[in-house]
């Protein structure tokens, strides 16, 4: 998270990872917190969707709850009571998110499939040190002092930390807080990305950034067989059983496939988001609603969606990408060396023809070629270039402060791309 403050500089909030490495008996510990974590929002959820929309009940009364179930309940007590009100907090933006449309239903979490974390809020208690250049300690509570690899300096100050279960083990993420001196205005070109299934990034420079799949053929002929293996094991298990070992075991083997690509995902992206946000210093990205892309695949009842399978294939693509952080990413890494991102509207980038500004849906000849069908411009080339170049003007339009006297809005900007932008593809007499 990156906020501006005028004048003083910039005010910088970062979430930092690192690897724990607690003891078989904090590890137990940790184990029981993020159980009773999960069980606390469970409960939450239990009892806020009893009854319907009429009865929610408030959040003070919700708050009191919290507090008589840690007294009722022996294992719920095991979480910090700092923790127990963050579950609260979570649960309630989980709704707020809902209603203001950014996130799905809140909804129960299951004990296999749900990610296990401890907030620990309270920046002060967690008591930071520096044991060796490679190890140092933390003061989880009620677990105790626990080792993490320093792998890279804590910039600023601590401020609140929560602890994440991984496939690969525990983690403790901490919020680092600090002030930057306002970065020197960034001189490099400017840029417009495209961002496809098929190309993951083309810039209007006709630079692509691809990189390969994030698994092998190996490891996804491995990942359908576990699926599949889980599949067989679920149907054999009893409503009301708890859910077997071997069920258990294969889940982890799953989790820990997934989140090996992520890592490989999340490393591409992270090498990629730093190279452009150093060489560029403005960067237009197409505002693309992923949500609503994701989302449509299935449907409603009323509304089923159509070609549902090949869109959910499409949807998986998508999410593959992660264009969501992608974009996250770039805003904060550019705003720290004094560059920029600006989001334009999507509709027509990959119809519009950046030459001579002509709209059709047949100038798309194929996935990857542009043919303008405006017969005196005629343009050809790659379809994901030309869209990041309708991107690219569309954002550095956006990003114009409207200088006085500058005459026909829009106009001055109209020369660093080369050509008439935007004029009306000159038609034949006849009609
Ligand atoms: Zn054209």
């Amino acid at each position: 998270m990156v906020r501006l403050n005028k004048g003083v500089g910039v005010e910088i909030q970062r979430g930092i990872k690192f690897r724990l490495y607690p003891t078989p008996e904090q590890a137990e510990a940790l184990q029981t917190q993020g159980h009773a974590a999960r069980a606390m929002w469970n409960l939450l959820h239990d009892w806020w969707t009893w009854g319907g929309r009429s009865r929610r009940p408030s959040l003070t009364l919700a708050d009191k709850a919290i507090r008589q179930a840690r007294k009722d309940i022996p294992w719920l007590a095991g979480l910090p009571a700092q923790a127990a009100q963050q579950v609260l907090r979570q649960y309630h933006r989980a709704w707020v998110n809902c209603w203001e449309g950014r996130a799905e239903t809140p909804r129960f979490k299951s004990r296999v499939r749900s990610k296990m974390t401890v907030d620990l809020p309270q920046g002060r208690d967690l008591n930071i040190t520096r044991l060796s250049g490679r190890w140092s300690i933390v003061k989880v509570p009620k677990v105790g002092v626990v080792r993490f690899r320093a792998h890279r300096p804590i910039p600023g100050k601590v401020t609140g930390a929560r602890v994440v279960r991984e496939a690969n083990g525990w983690h403790i993420v901490l919020r680092a807080h600090w002030e930057q001196d306002d970065p020197a205005p960034h001189t490099g070109p400017t840029v417009g990305i495209d961002r496809g299934v098929v190309v993951p990034l083309a810039l209007s420079d006709g630079t692509d950034y691809t990189h390969p799949q994030w698994s092998n053929p190996k490891q996804s002929e491995r990942l359908v067989r576990l699926e599949r293996q889980a599949a067989r094991q679920r149907r054999s298990h009893k409503p009301g059983d708890s859910t077997s070992n071997r069920l258990k075991a294969t889940y982890d083997k799953i989790h820990g496939l997934r989140a090996r690509l992520t890592r490989r995902r999340a490393d591409w992206q992270h090498k990629t988001t730093h190279t452009l946000a150093s060489v560029y210093s403005l960067i237009g990205l197409e505002d693309l609603n992923i949500a609503g892309m994701v989302r449509s695949a299935r449907g409603t009842a009323e509304t089923p969606g159509e070609q549902v399978r090949q869109k959910a294939g499409l949807n998986r693509s998508i999410q593959g990408e992660a264009w969501h952080q992608l974009h996250t990413q770039l805003t904060y890494k550019t705003t720290e060396r004094g560059g920029r991102v600006v989001v334009v509207p999507a509709p027509g980038t990959s119809q519009r023809c950046h030459m001579c500004g002509f709209v059709d849906a047949r100038n798309r000849k194929s996935q990857a070629v542009f043919a303008c069908t405006n017969p005196t411009c005629g343009w050809v080339g790659n379809a994901d270039t030309n869209a990041a170049k309708n991107t690219h003007f569309a954002a550095l339009q956006a990003a114009k402060p409207t200088a006085p006297g500058s005459g026909v809005a829009g106009r001055g900007a109209l020369q660093p791309l080369g050509g008439a932008l935007k004029r009306q593809p000159k038609r034949k007499a006849t009609a």
